[in-house]
Protein backbone atom coordinates (compact mmCIF):
# COMPACT_ATOMS: atom_id res chain seq x y z
CA UNK A 1 0.00 0.00 0.00
CA UNK A 2 1.29 3.62 -0.85
CA UNK A 3 1.80 5.44 2.37
CA UNK A 4 3.58 8.48 3.72
CA UNK A 5 5.65 6.71 5.57
CA UNK A 6 6.48 3.88 2.49
CA UNK A 7 7.15 6.68 0.05
CA UNK A 8 9.60 8.10 2.10
CA UNK A 9 11.15 4.94 2.66
CA UNK A 10 11.42 3.88 -0.79
CA UNK A 11 12.27 7.25 -2.26
CA UNK A 12 13.99 9.34 0.28
CA UNK A 13 16.05 7.24 2.92
CA UNK A 14 19.12 6.39 1.99
CA UNK A 15 22.80 5.71 4.23
CA UNK A 16 23.78 9.47 6.18
CA UNK A 17 27.28 8.49 7.12
CA UNK A 18 27.43 12.33 7.98
CA UNK A 19 24.84 12.85 10.59
CA UNK A 20 24.71 10.97 14.14
CA UNK A 21 20.22 9.81 12.93
CA UNK A 22 19.17 10.80 9.77
CA UNK A 23 15.83 9.88 8.42
CA UNK A 24 12.99 8.47 10.33
CA UNK A 25 12.61 10.07 13.80
CA UNK A 26 10.80 13.44 15.12
CA UNK A 27 14.59 15.28 13.76
CA UNK A 28 18.24 14.50 12.71
CA UNK A 29 21.29 14.71 14.81
CA UNK A 30 24.28 16.36 13.36
CA UNK A 31 28.04 16.79 15.00
CA UNK A 32 29.74 19.80 13.29
CA UNK A 33 33.78 19.57 13.53
CA UNK A 34 35.16 21.36 16.09
CA UNK A 35 36.19 25.06 15.01
CA UNK A 36 33.66 25.14 12.70
CA UNK A 37 30.34 26.89 11.71
CA UNK A 38 27.19 25.56 10.57
CA UNK A 39 26.36 27.24 7.30
CA UNK A 40 22.40 26.76 6.27
CA UNK A 41 20.62 28.42 3.42
CA UNK A 42 17.16 26.98 1.69
CA UNK A 43 15.99 27.71 -1.91
CA UNK A 44 12.31 26.83 -2.85
CA UNK A 45 11.60 25.25 -6.04
CA UNK A 46 7.61 25.92 -7.46
CA UNK A 47 6.13 24.71 -9.97
CA UNK A 48 5.66 27.26 -12.73
CA UNK A 49 8.04 29.66 -11.32
CA UNK A 50 11.36 27.71 -11.10
CA UNK A 51 10.72 24.78 -13.15
CA UNK A 52 7.74 23.11 -16.07
CA UNK A 53 5.75 20.90 -13.87
CA UNK A 54 6.04 18.70 -16.74
CA UNK A 55 9.55 18.87 -16.67
CA UNK A 56 11.56 15.67 -16.64
CA UNK A 57 11.83 14.90 -13.09
CA UNK A 58 15.28 13.44 -13.16
CA UNK A 59 16.40 16.89 -13.74
CA UNK A 60 13.66 19.14 -11.22
CA UNK A 61 15.68 16.65 -8.51
CA UNK A 62 19.17 17.28 -9.85
CA UNK A 63 18.06 20.97 -9.70
CA UNK A 64 16.13 21.52 -7.04
CA UNK A 65 19.72 20.65 -4.82
CA UNK A 66 22.05 21.72 -7.31
CA UNK A 67 20.92 25.14 -6.40
CA UNK A 68 21.37 24.94 -2.59
CA UNK A 69 24.56 23.39 -2.93
CA UNK A 70 26.21 26.58 -5.61
CA UNK A 71 24.96 28.52 -2.29
CA UNK A 72 27.22 26.77 -0.17
CA UNK A 73 29.95 26.67 -2.86
CA UNK A 74 29.54 30.30 -2.79
CA UNK A 75 30.07 30.69 0.92
CA UNK A 76 33.40 28.71 0.78
CA UNK A 77 31.83 26.01 2.49
CA UNK A 78 31.75 22.10 2.33
CA UNK A 79 28.13 21.33 1.14
CA UNK A 80 27.30 17.94 4.12
CA UNK A 81 23.62 18.22 4.95
CA UNK A 82 20.14 18.27 3.82
CA UNK A 83 16.33 18.16 4.41
CA UNK A 84 13.88 18.20 1.49
CA UNK A 85 9.80 19.58 2.03
CA UNK A 86 7.96 18.21 -0.96
CA UNK A 87 4.31 18.65 -1.47
CA UNK A 88 2.48 16.55 -3.84
CA UNK A 89 -0.42 17.33 -6.38
CA UNK A 90 -0.49 13.07 -6.26
CA UNK A 91 1.34 10.33 -5.62
CA UNK A 92 3.27 9.11 -9.09
CA UNK A 93 5.73 6.68 -8.45
CA UNK A 94 7.50 6.52 -12.01
CA UNK A 95 7.71 10.36 -11.07
CA UNK A 96 8.95 9.82 -7.56
CA UNK A 97 11.73 7.24 -8.78
CA UNK A 98 12.83 9.76 -11.07
CA UNK A 99 12.70 12.89 -9.23
CA UNK A 100 15.28 11.22 -6.20
CA UNK A 101 17.16 9.63 -8.93
CA UNK A 102 18.40 12.70 -9.90
CA UNK A 103 17.96 13.98 -6.24
CA UNK A 104 20.58 11.51 -4.94
CA UNK A 105 22.72 11.55 -8.30
CA UNK A 106 23.25 15.52 -7.38
CA UNK A 107 23.66 14.76 -3.82
CA UNK A 108 25.94 11.99 -3.86
CA UNK A 109 28.20 13.96 -6.81
CA UNK A 110 28.57 16.94 -3.98
CA UNK A 111 28.85 14.59 -0.34
CA UNK A 112 25.34 15.69 0.69
CA UNK A 113 23.34 12.99 3.34
CA UNK A 114 19.73 13.79 2.87
CA UNK A 115 18.39 14.00 6.67
CA UNK A 116 15.12 14.69 6.76
CA UNK A 117 11.74 16.49 5.58
CA UNK A 118 8.08 16.91 5.24
CA UNK A 119 6.08 15.05 2.21
CA UNK A 120 2.42 16.40 2.14
CA UNK A 121 -0.06 17.12 -1.01
CA UNK A 122 -0.26 20.05 -1.90
CA UNK A 123 0.88 22.19 -5.94
CA UNK A 124 4.25 20.26 -6.54
CA UNK A 125 6.68 22.19 -4.54
CA UNK A 126 10.13 21.59 -3.49
CA UNK A 127 11.86 23.30 -0.64
CA UNK A 128 15.27 22.22 0.41
CA UNK A 129 17.36 23.60 3.27
CA UNK A 130 21.06 23.10 2.62
CA UNK A 131 23.72 22.43 5.59
CA UNK A 132 27.73 22.72 5.43
CA UNK A 133 30.39 23.46 7.46
CA UNK A 134 33.12 26.33 7.26
CA UNK A 135 36.34 27.29 9.64
CA UNK A 136 35.00 29.21 11.91
CA UNK A 137 35.38 33.34 10.64
CA UNK A 138 36.56 31.66 7.23
CA UNK A 139 33.08 32.10 5.07
CA UNK A 140 33.30 33.89 1.88
CA UNK A 141 30.82 36.91 2.13
CA UNK A 142 29.19 39.40 0.40
CA UNK A 143 30.52 42.13 1.95
CA UNK A 144 34.19 42.03 1.55
CA UNK A 145 34.65 43.34 -1.39
CA UNK A 146 37.89 46.02 -1.37
CA UNK A 147 38.78 48.97 -4.06
CA UNK A 148 41.32 47.74 -6.22
CA UNK A 149 40.18 43.89 -5.63
CA UNK A 150 39.68 42.06 -9.59
CA UNK A 151 36.23 41.25 -10.40
CA UNK A 152 36.39 37.18 -11.61
CA UNK A 153 33.66 35.09 -12.96
CA UNK A 154 33.95 30.85 -13.51
CA UNK A 155 32.85 29.14 -16.63
CA UNK A 156 30.16 30.67 -19.16
CA UNK A 157 27.29 33.09 -19.24
CA UNK A 158 24.56 32.94 -21.02
CA UNK A 159 23.55 29.10 -22.14
CA UNK A 160 20.81 28.11 -19.17
CA UNK A 161 19.12 31.69 -19.84
CA UNK A 162 19.13 30.79 -24.16
CA UNK A 163 17.63 27.86 -23.09
CA UNK A 164 14.83 29.01 -21.13
CA UNK A 165 14.13 32.24 -23.10
CA UNK A 166 13.60 29.62 -26.19
CA UNK A 167 11.48 27.26 -24.81
CA UNK A 168 9.33 30.21 -23.67
CA UNK A 169 9.51 31.97 -26.85
CA UNK A 170 6.37 32.57 -28.00
CA UNK A 171 6.70 35.24 -31.00
CA UNK A 172 9.50 33.46 -32.43
CA UNK A 173 12.26 35.99 -30.92
CA UNK A 174 14.50 33.00 -31.34
CA UNK A 175 13.36 30.93 -34.10
CA UNK A 176 17.11 31.19 -34.76
CA UNK A 177 17.80 28.56 -32.60
CA UNK A 178 17.17 24.61 -34.11
CA UNK A 179 16.78 21.86 -31.96
CA UNK A 180 19.90 20.49 -32.35
CA UNK A 181 21.29 23.53 -30.11
CA UNK A 182 18.34 23.97 -27.74
CA UNK A 183 19.54 20.35 -27.22
CA UNK A 184 22.47 21.04 -26.71
CA UNK A 185 21.87 24.03 -24.39
CA UNK A 186 19.15 22.33 -21.89
CA UNK A 187 21.65 20.70 -19.72
CA UNK A 188 22.98 24.13 -19.09
CA UNK A 189 19.69 25.05 -17.67
CA UNK A 190 18.52 21.43 -16.50
CA UNK A 191 21.37 20.31 -14.70
CA UNK A 192 23.46 23.20 -13.30
CA UNK A 193 26.77 21.96 -11.86
CA UNK A 194 27.50 23.99 -8.75
CA UNK A 195 30.95 25.26 -8.40
CA UNK A 196 31.38 23.05 -5.11
CA UNK A 197 35.29 22.90 -5.38
CA UNK A 198 36.02 26.30 -6.77
CA UNK A 199 34.38 27.78 -3.38
CA UNK A 200 36.52 25.72 -1.18
CA UNK A 201 39.58 27.03 -3.11
CA UNK A 202 38.50 30.76 -3.10
CA UNK A 203 38.29 30.94 0.92
CA UNK A 204 42.12 31.61 1.79
CA UNK A 205 42.23 33.84 -1.67
CA UNK A 206 38.73 35.79 -2.33
CA UNK A 207 37.16 38.98 -0.41
CA UNK A 208 33.86 38.52 -1.87
CA UNK A 209 31.76 36.18 -3.88
CA UNK A 210 28.18 35.30 -4.37
CA UNK A 211 26.93 32.40 -6.49
CA UNK A 212 25.20 33.99 -10.06
CA UNK A 213 21.44 32.32 -10.27
CA UNK A 214 19.79 35.63 -10.73
CA UNK A 215 22.55 37.58 -14.00
CA UNK A 216 25.57 38.65 -13.36
CA UNK A 217 24.91 42.41 -12.92
CA UNK A 218 21.99 41.60 -10.39
CA UNK A 219 24.33 39.24 -8.56
CA UNK A 220 27.64 41.46 -8.99
CA UNK A 221 25.43 44.16 -7.94
CA UNK A 222 24.40 42.61 -4.84
CA UNK A 223 28.17 42.34 -3.89
CA UNK A 224 28.88 45.77 -4.30
CA UNK A 225 25.80 47.24 -2.24
CA UNK A 226 27.16 44.74 0.55
CA UNK A 227 30.27 46.22 -0.01
CA UNK A 228 30.00 49.52 -0.12
CA UNK A 229 31.49 49.88 -3.57
CA UNK A 230 31.08 50.05 -7.31
CA UNK A 231 32.92 48.05 -10.29
CA UNK A 232 33.97 48.48 -13.56
CA UNK A 233 33.34 45.57 -15.81
CA UNK A 234 35.09 45.47 -19.48
CA UNK A 235 32.13 44.09 -21.60
CA UNK A 236 34.38 41.91 -23.67
CA UNK A 237 35.99 40.31 -21.23
CA UNK A 238 32.53 38.48 -20.30
CA UNK A 239 33.08 35.08 -20.49
CA UNK A 240 29.87 34.78 -22.88
CA UNK A 241 28.66 31.10 -23.82
CA UNK A 242 29.96 29.55 -26.64
CA UNK A 243 26.75 29.60 -29.57
CA UNK A 244 25.98 28.47 -32.97
CA UNK A 245 24.49 32.29 -32.75
CA UNK A 246 26.51 34.29 -30.98
CA UNK A 247 27.73 35.79 -33.64
CA UNK A 248 24.98 36.61 -35.69
CA UNK A 249 23.15 38.03 -32.31
CA UNK A 250 25.88 39.21 -30.51
CA UNK A 251 23.14 41.58 -28.50
CA UNK A 252 21.35 38.26 -27.32
CA UNK A 253 24.14 36.79 -26.15
CA UNK A 254 25.58 39.90 -24.15
CA UNK A 255 21.83 40.25 -22.70
CA UNK A 256 21.52 36.25 -21.58
CA UNK A 257 25.04 37.00 -20.16
CA UNK A 258 24.56 39.66 -18.07
CA UNK A 259 21.23 39.54 -16.66
CA UNK A 260 20.00 35.95 -17.85
CA UNK A 261 19.91 33.73 -14.92
CA UNK A 262 20.45 29.90 -13.65
CA UNK A 263 24.26 30.18 -14.56
CA UNK A 264 25.10 28.71 -11.33
CA UNK A 265 28.58 29.85 -11.75
CA UNK A 266 30.38 32.11 -9.12
CA UNK A 267 31.68 35.40 -8.82
CA UNK A 268 33.87 36.99 -7.21
CA UNK A 269 36.12 39.70 -6.10
CA UNK A 270 40.07 39.18 -4.75
CA UNK A 271 43.33 41.50 -4.27
CA UNK A 272 44.93 42.00 -7.83
CA UNK A 273 47.89 40.51 -6.51
CA UNK A 274 46.06 37.40 -6.43
CA UNK A 275 45.67 37.33 -9.79
CA UNK A 276 48.44 34.35 -10.76
CA UNK A 277 47.08 32.16 -7.95
CA UNK A 278 43.65 32.28 -9.21
CA UNK A 279 44.38 31.47 -12.47
CA UNK A 280 46.26 28.61 -11.44
CA UNK A 281 43.41 27.22 -8.90
CA UNK A 282 41.40 27.48 -12.32
CA UNK A 283 43.93 25.55 -13.72
CA UNK A 284 44.16 22.88 -11.09
CA UNK A 285 40.45 22.63 -10.55
CA UNK A 286 39.55 22.65 -14.83
CA UNK A 287 36.98 25.26 -14.10
CA UNK A 288 37.65 28.65 -16.61
CA UNK A 289 38.01 31.62 -14.61
CA UNK A 290 38.15 34.95 -16.25
CA UNK A 291 38.63 38.18 -14.60
CA UNK A 292 36.06 41.01 -16.03
CA UNK A 293 37.22 43.76 -14.47
CA UNK A 294 37.72 45.77 -11.24
CA UNK A 295 36.44 47.18 -7.85
CA UNK A 296 35.93 50.69 -7.67
CA UNK A 297 35.28 53.63 -5.01
CA UNK A 298 32.16 54.67 -6.32
CA UNK A 299 28.84 53.00 -5.71
CA UNK A 300 27.67 52.37 -9.36
CA UNK A 301 28.07 49.47 -11.82
CA UNK A 302 30.14 50.76 -15.10
CA UNK A 303 30.20 48.57 -18.24
CA UNK A 304 33.17 49.56 -20.48
CA UNK A 305 33.83 49.07 -24.39
CA UNK A 306 37.25 47.88 -25.81
CA UNK A 307 38.18 51.50 -25.60
CA UNK A 308 37.57 51.93 -22.29
CA UNK A 309 34.62 53.67 -23.04
CA UNK A 310 31.26 53.66 -21.01
CA UNK A 311 28.42 51.87 -22.80
CA UNK A 312 24.85 52.33 -20.87
CA UNK A 313 22.29 49.82 -19.77
CA UNK A 314 20.48 51.47 -22.55
CA UNK A 315 22.50 50.89 -25.41
CA UNK A 316 22.13 47.11 -24.60
CA UNK A 317 18.98 46.95 -24.32
CA UNK A 318 18.75 46.24 -21.02
CA UNK A 319 16.85 49.40 -19.94
CA UNK A 320 12.55 49.19 -20.00
CA UNK A 321 10.54 52.21 -19.03
CA UNK A 322 13.97 54.11 -18.26
CA UNK A 323 14.62 51.24 -15.22
CA UNK A 324 17.36 49.33 -15.63
CA UNK A 325 16.83 45.74 -15.77
CA UNK A 326 19.77 43.86 -14.12
CA UNK A 327 18.21 40.52 -13.83
CA UNK A 328 15.90 38.32 -12.56
CA UNK A 329 13.72 39.79 -9.90
CA UNK A 330 10.34 37.99 -8.32
CA UNK A 331 8.45 40.92 -7.75
CA UNK A 332 9.33 43.39 -10.53
CA UNK A 333 7.07 44.57 -12.49
P1 LIG B 1 6.62 13.98 11.78
O1 LIG B 1 5.19 13.60 11.67
O2 LIG B 1 7.24 13.71 13.11
O3 LIG B 1 6.90 15.35 11.23
P2 LIG B 1 7.10 12.71 9.30
O4 LIG B 1 6.15 11.56 9.16
O5 LIG B 1 6.79 14.00 8.61
O6 LIG B 1 7.38 12.95 10.84
O7 LIG B 1 8.52 12.24 8.81
C1 LIG B 1 9.05 11.01 9.24
C2 LIG B 1 10.54 11.02 8.98
O8 LIG B 1 10.76 11.08 7.60
C3 LIG B 1 11.27 12.23 9.58
O9 LIG B 1 12.55 11.79 9.98
C4 LIG B 1 11.37 13.18 8.42
O10 LIG B 1 12.49 14.01 8.58
C5 LIG B 1 11.53 12.22 7.25
N1 LIG B 1 11.01 12.74 5.98
C6 LIG B 1 9.74 13.07 5.66
N2 LIG B 1 9.64 13.46 4.38
C7 LIG B 1 10.89 13.39 3.86
C8 LIG B 1 11.46 13.65 2.59
N3 LIG B 1 10.74 14.09 1.55
N4 LIG B 1 12.78 13.47 2.44
C9 LIG B 1 13.52 13.03 3.47
N5 LIG B 1 13.06 12.74 4.68
C10 LIG B 1 11.75 12.92 4.88
MG1 LIG C 1 6.54 16.01 9.22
Amino acid sequence: MTTEFNLIKRFFTRPTPQADLGVGDDAALLRVQDGHQLVISTDMSVAGTHFFADAAPYFIGWKSLAVNVSDIAAMGATPKWATLALALPTVNEVWLAEFSRGFFDCANKFGVDLIGGDTTRGPLNISVTIMGEVPVNKALLRDGAKVGDEVWVSGQLGAAAFALAKLIDKNGAFDYIDEDELARLLPELHMPQPRAALGLALREVAHSAIDISDGLLADLGHILARSNVGAELVLGHIPYAQLKYGDTHPSDLQKMALTGGDDYELCFTAPASAHEQILQIGQQLGVPLSCIGRVVENAQLTLLDALGHVVTLNQLGLERDGIARYGFDHFSA
